[in-house]
């Protein structure tokens, strides 16, 4: 299938021509038709690299008028991804004067207000966006779409009350769309309790991503993935469990002679921010990270994963390999374990109905 069998307009198709995209991923083809010539509620099972922001994007800049005040917006339970989905929509919007307001913590609040008083769509994170309703900058009784991206994530942060609230807050006439890597039953739960009937879309899961564990020795672990990291093409992610271990974990690694930065949350926005563009600009190429950091990384050619720390759960794992292997190209997924995780693993394993292969590095 191709863009042009979609039913967009020639402004989003050039757009959509512009940035290189080539053919409809999987949830677009699903998710585009349903969302623009529908009037349903949409649940969708979709990983970051399927394409998930484009297959709203494009649909809601075909929909959303220029004059009409704001008409849709999107919850993403990190800063960083809603800069990711404001960006993709920029990008998408060609020649339609779409006004998109940034709404996140971290950054002063009146340039927001001001954004708020022209914008057509709003995507920010739900303690901010709360702030500014409850201050009576933000008015959501014109929104006729309401989009929820990684609800799972919005979950597992203790997002869903405040979630709860600004959809209390929305105009009751609006139609919702919700986005999730997994279906936890309070996901569903809550799909039910606000959507009623909606249609349901499942992604196929990424086979792009070859995953494999390697068996190690507690005091082997180090050097294990000093010997991945050597590889010359590594580009990508290494997982630890806390902070802690993401810096101390980086200092090591700058040590013996890696060019390794960690991101974590005692960094201010700024820095956080200027990390995520060097990992980008591929000037650092290993970067260390928690799960909730990591949340929204959005580089497409990353080719490596490692768990450096098995994640807490398989919705966790889910998450962290779906970092590489985006957009169709191909990564690897590298956990370390010792021989009391294995367990673990295999549960990962049974839950996510994905094959983790045995590595043996030398
Ligand atoms: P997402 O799943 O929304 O996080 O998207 C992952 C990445 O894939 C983003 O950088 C998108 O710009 C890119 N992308 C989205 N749709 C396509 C497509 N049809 N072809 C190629 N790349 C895409």
């Amino acid at each position: 299938m191709n863009f042009n069998e979609l039913n967009l307009s020639d402004n989003i198709l050039n757009a959509i021509k512009n940035k290189g995209f080539e053919k409809p991923t999987d949830i677009q083809i699903e998710v585009i038709p349903l969302f623009l010539n529908d009037e349903c509620n949409i649940v969708a099972q979709a990983r970051t690299g399927s394409g998930k922001t484009a297959s709203f994007a494009i649909p809601l800049i075909e929909l959303v008028n220029e004059d009409s005040g704001i008409e849709a917006i999107i919850l993403t339970p990190t800063r960083e991804l809603a800069i990711q989905v404001a960006d993709e929509i920029e990008s998408l919007k060609g020649n339609k004067n779409l006004k998109i307001a940034k709404i996140y913590g971290g950054k002063a609040i009146y340039p927001q207000i001001k954004a708020l008083k022209k914008a057509n769509i709003v995507v920010g994170t739900p303690g901010r966006i709360l702030d500014h309703i409850n201050r009576g900058t933000l008015n959501l009784k014109s929104v006729k779409y309401f989009i929820l991206d990684e609800a799972d994530e919005m979950l597992n942060m203790g997002f869903v009350d405040d979630v709860e609230r600004i959809l209390n807050a929305c105009n009751k006439e609006k139609r919702i769309l919700l986005f999730s890597a997994t279906m936890p039953k309070e996901i569903l739960n809550l799909a039910k309790k606000y959507m009623g009937d909606y249609s349901f879309i499942k992604a196929k899961i990424n086979a792009n991503i070859e995953q494999s564990y390697v068996e190690v020795n507690e005091c082997d672990r180090f050097k294990t993935l000093c010997k991945i990291l050597k590889d010359k093409e590594f580009y990508g992610l290494v997982f630890c469990k806390t902070k802690r271990d993401t810096k101390e974990l980086a200092n090591m690694l700058r040590d013996v002679g890696f060019k390794a930065e960690a991101i974590h949350g005692d960094l201010k926005q700024p820095r956080r921010e200027k990390i995520i563009r060097l990992f980008k600009q591929k000037r650092i190429k290993i970067l260390i990270a928690t799960d909730v950091m990591s949340r929204g990384i959005d580089v497409n050619d990353l080719n490596c994963v490692i768990n450096y720390h098995l994640p807490q759960n398989p919705e966790s794992y889910m998450h962290r390999i779906g970092r590489t292997g985006r957009a169709g190209k191909r990564g690897r997924a590298i956990s370390l374990i010792n021989r009391r995780e294995y367990r673990k693993l295999k549960y990962i394993e049974r839950m996510t109905k994905l094959k983790i292969r045995r590595l043996k590095i030398k």
